[in-house]
């Protein structure tokens, strides 16, 4: 077994009092996948696996941050189906692994601290990168990962009026994207970006999918930058957890899941909508000290 192969993903049906009467509400269970190659780590990963095995590569080269997914998720991938793994992880002055970092190092990943100037500059990076490994670009980003997200569209049980999901680099969108156009031709996808000032995404993504205009970012739901929280947002993580038994973290989803249901105060979907919030897994960050200060 040298790729990944089926995504066990379920919909269900979300009962959360502030989502209101007013239509449907789905959530689409990425983060059940893996514990690791979590939700859309999975689904951009995928392709690449792939190709790593046709075309004989042994060796899987990333970069990330401290607490990147993407860089965990390549770590399980590459323990679980058969290669070896390093990491170019931002920050020299780390010294001590942080419980994802170490969750790395278990699956045999190597790890080396990089300046932010020699994170910046990929090629310096990978200069010294041999013919058997596939490097994969920073959170899984390309092409490849677009085939993967794609899939997601092809495995919805019903129709949807909206998609919603959360967006770091807006490949996932792109990807859900491409594949609805083909399997949900009435439904609109709606990215969540969790960057502040992410605008430049609008231009990125128009290029990615430059005949499709069934997807739409909405910027305001940053809640003061990446990784950044607010008490709102704190308080409101707590409540849908506790109300719908679904982990969401303060990075990513939770911003997904607060946007869906300011959007539906405002009035923003058509009456009696059916909507599908894509929860894109990523948990283990929810664990690190910064969020179990906030959350506990
Ligand atoms: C990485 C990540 C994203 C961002 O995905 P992009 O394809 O880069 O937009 C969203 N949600 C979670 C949980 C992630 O880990």
């Amino acid at each position: 077994m040298k790729g990944l192969d089926t995504a066990v993903s379920v919909e269900q049906k979300l009962h959360f009092t502030a989502l209101g009467q007013e239509g449907e509400f789905f959530i689409k269970r990425d983060d059940l996948i893996h514990p690791f190659i979590s939700g859309n780590k999975w689904r951009k990963l995928k392709y690449y696996l792939n190709y790593a095995n046709t075309h004989h590569k042994t060796k899987l080269v990333t970069v990330g941050g401290a607490y990147s997914n993407h860089v965990l998720a390549t770590a399980c991938a590459g323990a679980v189906y058969g290669y070896q793994t390093k990491a170019f992880i931002r920050g020299e002055e780390i010294k001590e692994l942080n419980h994802m970092l170490t969750l790395c190092k278990l699956y045999g990943m190597e790890l080396e601290f990089v300046t932010r100037d020699a994170y910046r500059q990929k090629d310096g990076l990978y200069a010294d990168v041999r013919e058997d490994t596939l490097i994969i670009p920073e959170g899984g980003y390309g092409e490849l990962a677009l085939q993967g997200c794609a899939e997601i569209a092809d495995e919805l049980t019903q129709e949807y009026d909206y998609v919603v999901t959360a967006v770091g680099t807006g490949a996932t969108l792109a990807g859900l994207a491409k594949g609805a156009a083909v399997r949900q031709p009435n439904c609109k996808i709606i990215g969540i970006c969790a960057l502040k000032g992410a605008e430049y995404l609008n231009g990125e993504i128009s290029a990615l999918i430059p005949d499709l205009n069934n997807w739409e970012l909405l910027h305001d739901y940053h809640q003061g930058g990446y990784a950044k929280t607010t008490p709102e947002l704190i308080d409101f993580l707590k409540t849908f957890t506790a109300q719908t038994g679904v982990l969401i973290d303060p990075v990513y989803t939770a911003k997904t899941a607060y946007a869906i249901t300011d959007l539906i105060k405002q009035g923003y979907f058509k009456p009696n909508s059916k909507v599908l919030m894509l929860h894109t897994g990523g948990l283990m960050g929810l664990m690190s000290e910064k969020f179990t200060k906030l959350l506990g």
